[in-house]
């Protein structure tokens, strides 16, 4: 009798232990972290709306991103601020704690380095990849490998990408690679003296291979900032996020899984810019690189786990104003903001006496704006205001700075400013202001786990959920 209690004891035993192996057994092997720099809700409809436009019927959810089963949302303020930025926003998602903003990988004394969820995946055993249109030492890919007191400490960050040991970095190149000191190493160096292959042809990038250990592969056409150029400015040397993701999928997919965080950087620039068709045009390219981890899923759909969301929102986009919302009218600029303007600065150089009417016409070949047959017609306001900028800031000597990172529109001074600020008008998005706002973000999740992404979280819940799903 006792013998029997005994067998039954130990039988259930191995019953338990089984099942709580198996609730430790990752549930997401493969795991895709999209992130929208400056993507709120506005940003992602108002591309809905510029593809139904383009299409002419009213079906919205046109986006691979719109397609997925669970689309929730999630607060972002920091420790210090109902408005966050991207290095307190990019820390709480990759750590699941909040700091202030300004600060990276790092809690709000400055004394804590928070480990960031990448790094976790790493010592566990997955592969990890980091990519993003902007510099790879911006902000939001910087907090998950880098812990700095501040974000601008691109050469600091820069130096410690090496340290993280990940798999594969992707996209934009070092801001700052050379630091103040005379005898400070290059960071591209320092990267391959770690063991890195540093990379930046397209062939290269192109050709490069599975069994590579750690690669470094940088845009060759990038813009001062080392970021990638603007998705409407359609340039023809750059490869694109969707390339990047291809590829860094290619090289770190393995047995054991992987991390991957993507980046669309410059979808916050566009909306510090109040540059709707940029926006639109970041969106779609973002997009794009969501469609090539949808390919991967699509052949590993139990094990593979995508979340696509945003650090903030930028700008205070709506849509909605006094004129019926019409966003395929965007698609009649056909230059960024900030590439309309360099354009200018050339023609300040080349012709300095051009005539408002002159300007004019690049307003129109580049906006739409002023004809009538495409449904931009001006009033005599709106080519006021146009001329008002064109007196006050093509002189040659102020106004126009090309190299700016994006354009200070809030007084709409500038030729571009303004030409933008009338499209977007006519297309009926309006704007709070320049910088990020507190309102929530999109979560979009498909992959096992998605449930605990249906209720409204917060951004630090992103790694916890991350952490318990990958078994870290
Ligand atoms: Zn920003």
């Amino acid at each position: 009798m006792k013998k029997q209690w005994l067998l039954i004891l130990v039988g259930s035993l191995l019953v338990l232990t089984s099942c709580m192996n198996k609730a430790n057994e990752p549930k997401a092997k493969y795991v895709f972290l999209f992130i929208g720099d400056g993507m709120g809700i506005s940003q992602v409809y108002s591309t809905e709306l510029y593809l139904a436009s383009l299409n002419g019927n009213r079906q919205t959810n046109n986006l691979n991103m719109s397609k997925f089963p669970v689309q929730s949302y999630m607060t972002t303020y920091s420790s210090n601020s109902w408005i966050t930025c991207s290095s307190a926003s990019g820390t709480a998602m990759a750590s699941g704690f909040k700091t202030n903003n300004g600060v990276l990988g790092k809690d709000s004394t400055l004394t804590i380095n928070f480990e960031s969820i990448a790094e976790k995946a790493k010592l566990a055993g997955y592969k990890v990849g980091i990519l993003s249109s902007v510099g790879i030492n911006h902000a939001t890919p910087a907090s998950f490998y880098a812990h700095q007191n501040s974000r601008g400490m691109y050469y600091d960050i820069a130096m410690e990408l090496p340290v993280s040991n990940f798999d594969f970095f992707g996209g934009g190149g070092f801001i700052t690679p050379k630091g103040k000191g005379e005898n400070q190493p290059d960071a591209y160096e320092n990267a391959e003296k770690s063991g890195y292959t540093y990379i930046h042809s397209k062939e290269s990038i192109q050709n490069i291979k599975k069994g590579s250990e750690k690669v470094l592969a940088v845009n060759p056409f990038l813009l001062s900032k080392a970021e990638f150029a603007w998705e409407i400015d359609n340039a023809k040397e750059s490869i694109s996020l969707a390339e990047f993701t291809r590829k860094g999928i290619e090289l770190i997919d393995n047995p054991k899984g992987f991390f991957m965080m993507i980046e669309g950087g410059k979808i916050d620039w566009a909306c510090h810019a109040n540059d709707g068709a940029a926006s639109v045009k970041e969106v779609l390219a973002f997009d794009m690189a969501v469609a090539e981890a949808l390919q991967f899923y699509k052949m590993h759909p139990d094990e593979t786990l995508i979340i696509v969301t945003a650090d903030h929102e930028t700008g205070g986009m709506i849509i909605g104003n006094e004129n019926e919302p019409n966003l395929g009218l965007l698609m009649n600029q056909n230059v960024s903001a900030q590439e309309f303007g360099r354009l200018l600065v050339n023609v300040q150089q080349t012709n300095p006496k051009a005539t408002f009417e002159q300007i004019m016409e690049l307003v129109q070949q580049h906006f739409g704006l002023g004809s009538d047959s495409k449904g931009l017609a001006l009033s005599a306001m709106e080519i006021a205001m146009l001329k008002k900028a064109f007196d006050e800031t093509f002189d040659g000597s102020k106004g126009l700075d090309p190299d700016k990172e994006y354009l200070d529109i809030s007084a709409n001074k500038t030729i571009p400013d303004v030409a933008v600020y009338l499209l977007n008008h006519k297309a009926g998005i309006s704007w709070a202001s320049n910088d990020h706002s507190a309102t929530e973000v999109p979560v979009r999740v498909i992959g096992p786990g998605q449930q605990y992404f249906t209720a409204p979280i917060d951004n630090t819940d992103i790694p916890k959920i991350i952490a318990k799903l990958m078994g870290l």
